[in-house]
């Protein structure tokens, strides 16, 4: 995604090269930002800026990694959509919003706002040294969301982008219907989850990296033949999937 400045180049020209040291706070003000927190109402976040300052209030009753997210969101506005008379209000939705439409401009903004902070958290010179050697399992994902005070959602679309081994995310409703899903860029196009699993409350138990017949997660045709390394896990509202073809020879040729 096109950024008019990089969350690395950001991060690196601050001397940050550690999970720990990625304090949002701190980049904020170098980037000539004033951050507040308070009780918002209607969002949980927005930035006032004019072109060389904005002030950023970050509602401060959200669990502390969504405020983390929503400071990251904003800045994402700051670096990008600045101009005369910057003012967004964002609320849950805006910083959930993952699919651009192609002529829905303000939804554009808020993806890319969305991508801007999840880049700023787990910027891929660090987060993709964590990632070597490392298991595509959901125990390996809590491991990443702690080092970078993250959540486990944003922390498995992260993991599942920057991988290097093919590897899918999808996320479901509790009725099991599919929500989104993201295929890292190993797995090829013409695989796809389904839309909606017939027996969620059995494929939903949780799990943590076991093999399990392709077919109960993908669609296509002949899946029933290879595995794939499941976990399952909640973020509180959804259920996730993370896929993981560890036998790359699994990944089934097109039809
Ligand atoms: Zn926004």
């Amino acid at each position: 995604m096109k950024f008019k400045r990089q969350p690395d180049d950001i991060l690196k020209k601050l001397g940050i090269y550690e999970p720990e040291d990625i304090d949002l706070d701190l980049v904020a003000y170098s980037l000539n930002a004033d951050v507040k927190r308070s009780a918002l109402f209607d969002c949980e976040g927005n930035i006032i800026g004019t072109d060389e300052k904005a002030i950023i209030t970050i509602n401060k009753d959200a669990d502390p990694r969504r405020q983390r997210f929503s400071l990251g969101h904003e800045l994402g506005h700051w670096v990008n959509d600045r101009g005369k008379n910057l003012t967004y209000r964002c609320d849950t939705d805006d910083m959930r919003q993952r699919s651009m439409s192609k002529d829905n401009f303000r939804q554009q903004k808020e993806v890319r706002a969305n991508q801007f902070s999840a880049e700023l958290m787990m910027p891929s010179h660090i987060f993709g040294r964590y990632l070597n050697d490392i298991d595509i399992t959901a125990d390996s994902v809590n491991y990443l969301a702690n080092e970078f005070d993250t959540s486990r959602t944003s922390t498995a679309i992260r993991f599942v982008e920057v991988s290097s081994s093919p590897c899918m995310i999808v996320c479901w409703d509790k009725s099991g219907k599919r929500r989104w899903f993201s295929r890292n860029p190993i797995v090829p196009d013409y695989i796809w989850p389904h839309t909606s699993i017939m027996q969620p409350k059995n494929a939903f138990t949780l799990s943590n990296g076991i093999e399990v017949d392709a077919d109960k997660w993908i669609n296509n045709e002949g899946s029933e033949d290879f595995s794939v390394v499941e976990s399952v896990f909640s973020n509180g509202y959804d259920i996730l999937s993370l896929i993981w073809w560890k036998d790359e020879s699994h990944l089934n040729q097109p039809n």
